[in-house]
């Protein structure tokens, strides 16, 4: 490839031609800076709160920061897959409140060009390159000098990072995750999926939902080997790929609720319909409150076939079930954009979409499926969405697909109202 000049954001950088750059991703970069700015405004708070023990109503006091210039009590962030460093200069030059970014690739050819592209982009004093291995770097941070934020942005899968990342993160650290092969993650290969991520995916139409929650307990099993657990406050599907953004706290105790937040997806072969089979639960002991009990898992999808159609079902999973959004944290990233950048229009179309998304429901129908089980033309959005309604059940859109349903409505309930409309 030719050498090129990108402008993008605050950043000017140039790339040598052998070394990644995808404008597309501009979108990925775009909400990464918005989410990070935002993470590094909310640990700011819960700092302050924890060492001065004040009111809730100080805490929403936080001392304005500019980008660009190097705060001791800052952000520490590693980029761990930087390629020309456009991302580590952009965040830099774009999000307030850091101290450092390391801007790493195992490329010669890329420290090269990130080198290049911090002097001319006058950084020096807040981003420094790093020639090495991804997981050897964040190894030797393991015990000591653990990042705030850690960002992997690979081709591809990221499972080979994760082990490391997990480790070299500090107690409610953010870690920011790519994933690009996305027909590993939508079913195409299910063994494979289940080689890299430790689940098997399933063909469905909500694949880039399942995706997500595929990706989300693949993290969520590292951590726990290490006594962590994970909290996804924001999680896309767009382009190629899926991007999650998640905290990882600490705490054995709380590592034990992760069976209740796993579920295995029966998928019937027939109607396209699912059931959600939780791998454990953990309820409070009937005889001593205090005490919580782990359960084997009971309820419906017990069953070797579909019951709305007779059909067998396939068996995908684990996939993460608990919520994979906090609308809070989605809220001010949304308030939070900044309308220079390049692709703001699309972050706001997202990210109300996602802000609307019923965030207690795991996966979605889509409407032409439906209608197509049943060889009925398509009713309106209005109609189907007013009909859950009116039957008393919840029901909304999601990001990751345009004519989805998602609902809290029984397949039953669903199907009738196909039916019937
Ligand atoms: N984050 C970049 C951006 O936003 O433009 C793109 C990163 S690109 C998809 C992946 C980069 O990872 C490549 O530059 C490649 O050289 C680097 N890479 C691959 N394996 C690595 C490893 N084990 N350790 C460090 N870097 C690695």
């Amino acid at each position: 490839k030719p050498d090129q000049e990108i402008l993008e954001g605050r950043a000017k950088v140039r790339t040598s031609g052998k070394v990644f750059y995808n404008p597309v991703q501009e979108f990925n970069r775009d909400l990464s800076i918005i989410a990070i700015a935002t993470f590094a405004k909310l640990l700011r708070q819960e700092r302050h709160a924890k060492n001065k023990q004040i009111s809730d109503e100080d805490n929403l006091v936080v001392d304005i920061r500019s980008p660009g210039i190097k705060y001791d009590d800052g952000l520490c962030i590693l980029e761990a897959l930087s390629a020309t460093g456009l991302r580590s200069i952009r965040y830099a030059k774009e999000i307030p409140g850091i101290n450092n970014i390391i801007a790493n690739d195992i490329s010669k050819e890329a420290v090269n060009d990130i080198n290049n592209n911090i002097a001319s982009n006058n950084v020096e004093n807040l981003v420094t390159s790093s020639h090495n291995d991804a997981t050897m770097l964040m190894y030797q941070h393991r015990r000591e000098k653990q990042f705030d934020v850690i960002d992997l942005d690979p081709y591809g899968c990221p499972s080979i990072f994760l082990d490391s990342a997990v480790q070299s993160i500090k107690k409610g650290g953010l870690l920011l995750v790519t994933a690009t092969d996305m027909a590993v993650l939508a079913g195409n290969s299910p063994e494979t999926c289940y080689v890299k991520y430790g689940a098997i995916s399933l063909k469905m139409k909500c694949c880039h939902e399942m995706a997500i929650r595929i990706l989300l307990q693949c993290i969520e099993a590292h951590a726990n080997r290490y006594s962590r657990y994970i909290e996804p406050i924001l999680c896309v599907s767009a382009d190629f790929y899926i991007r999650v953004f998640v905290r990882v706290h600490s705490g054995a105790a709380k590592c034990k609720n992760t069976t209740s937040k796993l579920s295995h997806v029966y998928h019937c072969t027939g109607c396209d319909g699912f059931e959600l089979q939780p791998l454990g639960m953990r309820k409070p002991h009937q005889k001593n409150n205090n005490l919580v009990k782990f359960c084997l898992p009971t309820g419906p999808p017990v069953t070797r076939n579909c019951q709305q159609c007779g059909s067998p079902y396939h068996i995908g999973g684990p996939i993460w079930t608990a919520p994979i959004h906090s609308p809070d944290f989605v809220k001010q990233v949304l308030e939070a954009a900044p309308p220079y950048l390049g692709t703001f229009k699309r972050i706001r179309g997202i990210l109300s979409m996602v802000l609307e998304e019923l965030v207690d429901v795991p996966l979605y129908y889509t409407l032409d499926r439906l209608s197509n089980t049943i060889k009925v033309e398509n009713p309106s959005m209005l109609t189907i969405r007013s009909a859950i309604l009116n039957a008393g059940y919840q029901v909304s859109y999601t990001h990751t697909h345009k004519n989805s349903i998602k609902t809290n409505a029984p397949a039953h309930v669903i199907w009738d109202i196909m039916r019937c409309w």
